[in-house]
């Protein structure tokens, strides 16, 4: 039994573009780990939702770097169902609309948006000690010392698929999205979309959630830290 068996520190980092089904298999990682569970995408969302909100324009760095410091952004750590508020507002259900999908990827490239974010989600990582922690650039920025990096793909095709059933929208209309934000959050200056040099790479196109789950969790046995 490994040294952080059971108990001890285990920090899973989870990245990869929309739609290569990290929610889902980091959800399932974390329950299955009894660890805590860290969606960074929905921190965008709700920061991009505050902006909507408060009426600034996008492309204004200084007026959204604003916002995101001044608002009161809460989010959970259940794997199992958590919440998100901005400002005492539950905002879970208004972050997946189309107006923040539309406007998160330029507001996460926003460097002071990501300071802020990026310094929020270090302090979750190390309250939680045990954390499953999904994102872009998790690996690679926010938790570099990761016990596990994960880096899902899948084709382009498998992720519309997926996300369009999700959202109950059109799958080529979904398509464009997803390669629309792709591109941004790719070719962003600060902190783009990015394999970490160390991190596993699994295409889940024909793997089932089941298998990649099991398999992360063989490689975590396997370096001793579940
Ligand atoms: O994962 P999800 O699709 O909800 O993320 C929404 C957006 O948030 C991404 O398209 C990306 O622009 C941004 N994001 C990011 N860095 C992260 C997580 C998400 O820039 N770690």
């Amino acid at each position: 039994m490994g040294q952080n068996e059971r108990t001890g520190r285990c920090v899973v980092a989870v990245d990869g573009p929309s739609g290569s089904g990290k929610s889902t298999v980091s959800r399932r990682l974390a329950v299955g780990l009894g660890a805590r569970y860290l969606d960074t995408g929905a921190m965008y969302r709700a920061l991009t939702w505050a902006v909507l909100r408060s009426g600034v324009d996008q492309a204004d760095a200084a007026a959204v770097a604003k916002v995101a410091g001044e608002v009161d952004l809460r989010i959970g750590t259940d794997p199992q169902g958590y919440g998100v508020t901005v400002d005492g507002v539950d905002v879970a259900k208004e972050i997946r609309g189309p107006e923040v999908t539309g406007a998160v990827s330029a507001v996460a490239a926003v460097p002071a948006v990501r300071e802020l974010l990026v310094a929020r989600q270090r302090q979750v990582i190390e309250h939680a000690g045990r954390i499953v922690v999904e994102g872009r650039d998790i690996g690679s920025v926010v938790a570099p010392d990761a016990d596990l990096k994960v880096y899902l793909t899948a084709s382009e095709a498998a992720r519309a698929q997926r996300r369009s059933v999700e959202d109950a929208a059109d799958v080529a209309a979904t398509a464009a999205d997803l390669a629309r934000r792709d591109r941004l959050d790719s070719t962003r200056k600060v902190n783009p979309l990015q394999q970490a040099p160390d991190a596993v790479e699994l295409d889940t196109t024909e793997l089932g959630i089941d298998e990649v789950v099991a398999r992360l969790h063989a490689l975590l046995s396997e370096r001793g830290v579940a």
